[in-house]
């Protein structure tokens, strides 16, 4: 039987080996920042650090953090790369974005062997969810400087896979070829495997039984990592879904395994794990916080200390696969930047989520945020199942209202409307509005 791990030196490696190969990496990282990036010399003088005095992991601690915002403001005073970057620029192979909802995109760049370091610990991603040489792969992500469609494209290449290049292909054209070829994996968003099941549907085709895709991936939402969402997709497929929580500026840093615990295993030799409270403390085993990295192979842009904002919780238990790597309970349980309070009350987007999507008879939905009648207000919109009655749109909006009370601790409007009314999404989707940062005029 072929093995269950791409690299069992690395997956399985003991802690002490693993804090070794960390340690060496990390000492040369630094070395390499303060000595090639001025931001980076600059950040540790103004911090008053000496980037020799660095010799253990517990040391990194000495470091100053950097943020996503510094970046960006370094880019956008020293255009086009801000001096953060850490090679000349004729070594830099690839250019990706970040996806900006202001300003202009972050531009992350990467040399070969930093290119090389993503997609194969992304393929080692791939393997793990029992992705081999044999099967036949569609990247069904947005062809254009989002990373998502070239990580995943090169890390199936990597496998040794066939890949179907689905990049610029409508989403017609993608029901076509899984009708037609022997694709046996997808990769898209969660809410773009949701939107090609509703097309599919419509047109009267069974993805299940009538395409060969046995295994899907899904990166850049958690919606993989919420039981419900992950279900529905299994069952439009007729696969088996996994989530890949990822960051283009650090490395597509997690995968749940075939064992399907409930984990999210991180590639601990590529980007070092730090889980902070919120005094910036390391968490213990079952703590929550959140999750900051250091990237251990990337030359170009070599970050220290990376804030992600997405807040995870540190496992207390092993995975049944027996790898060693550290492991997250559930994934990215939420963006620490997409937090709200309502009432005195903090909910995650995420979490009403969680609470719609068990209700099999809720195509689509829409969160906004409000002010109503002088109070703050979650209102809840849904577009219903075409097959329901009026009163059975009725009861479902009853018994949603009556879950997302009890689920949240605070009372929810909830509106159900016409079905297909509200917007489906092909890429990252966007169903949440606030309304109470939105000034209107
Ligand atoms: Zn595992």
């Amino acid at each position: 039987m072929a093995s269950r791990y791409l690299e069992p030196r690395i997956e399985r490696a003991s802690r002490a080996e693993l804090t070794r190969l960390q340690t060496r990496k990390l000492r040369e990282q630094v070395r390499h920042a303060a000595s090639a990036s001025p931001f980076y010399r600059r950040k540790f003088r103004a911090a008053g650090v000496r980037p020799e005095r660095i010799r253990t992991l517990a040391d990194l601690r000495a470091l100053p953090f950097t943020t996503k915002d510094e970046l960006k403001d370094n880019q956008a005073a020293k255009p086009l790369w801000g001096d953060l970057l850490a090679v000349p620029f004729e070594d830099v192979l690839r250019v990706h974005m970040t996806s900006a909802t202001t300003g202009r995109p972050l531009a992350v760049l990467d040399t070969a062997a930093d290119w090389h370091g993503f997609y194969h610990s992304y393929a080692r991603s791939l393997h793990a969810f029992g992705v081999r040489r044999a099967d036949m792969v569609m990247a069904a992500f947005s062809y254009g400087p989002w990373i998502g469609y070239w990580s995943g494209f090169y890390a199936a290449q990597d496998l040794g896979c066939c890949v179907f290049p689905a990049g610029g292909l409508s989403t017609d054209q993608r029901l076509d070829a899984l009708l037609t070829y022997p694709i046996t994996v997808l990769g898209c968003t969660p809410s773009y495997a949701l939107f090609l099941a509703e097309a599919a549907a419509k047109k009267g085709i069974d993805l299940a039984r009538q395409t060969q895709v046995r295994i899907t991936w899904h990166t850049g939402e958690p919606g993989a990592s919420i039981p419900a969402t992950k279900a529905r997709i299994e069952a439009a497929f007729g696969a088996r879904a996994y989530d890949l929580p990822g960051l283009t500026e650090i490395a597509a840093w997690g995968f749940e395994c075939d064992a399907r615990a409930g984990l999210t295993h991180v590639h601990e030799d590529y980007c070092y794990p730090e889980v902070l409270d919120e005094q910036d403390r390391p968490v213990g085993p079952g703590g929550r916080g959140e999750l900051v990295f250091t990237s251990l192979y990337r030359k170009a842009m070599p970050l220290v200390r990376y804030r992600t904002r997405d807040l995870v919780q540190v496992a207390d238990r092993k995975c049944p696969c027996g790898r060693t790597l550290l492991a997250f309970e559930g994934g990215v349980l939420a963006r620490l930047d997409d937090m709200k309070k309502v009432r005195g009350i903090i909910v995650y987007p995420r979490r009403i989520e969680e609470l719609v999507r068990p209700h099999a008879d809720v195509d689509e939905f829409q969160i906004v945020f409000r002010r109503h009648e002088g109070l703050d207000d979650i209102l809840v919109r849904i577009d219903p199942s075409p097959t329901l009655s009026s009163a059975e749109r009725e009861k479902l909006g009853a018994r949603l209202a009556d879950d997302l009370r009890t689920g949240l601790g605070i009372r929810v409007t909830v509106e159900v409307g016409e079905p297909g009314t509200l917007p489906r999404f092909d890429h990252k989707a966007r169903r949440v509005k606030d309304e109470r940062t939105e000034v209107p005029f």
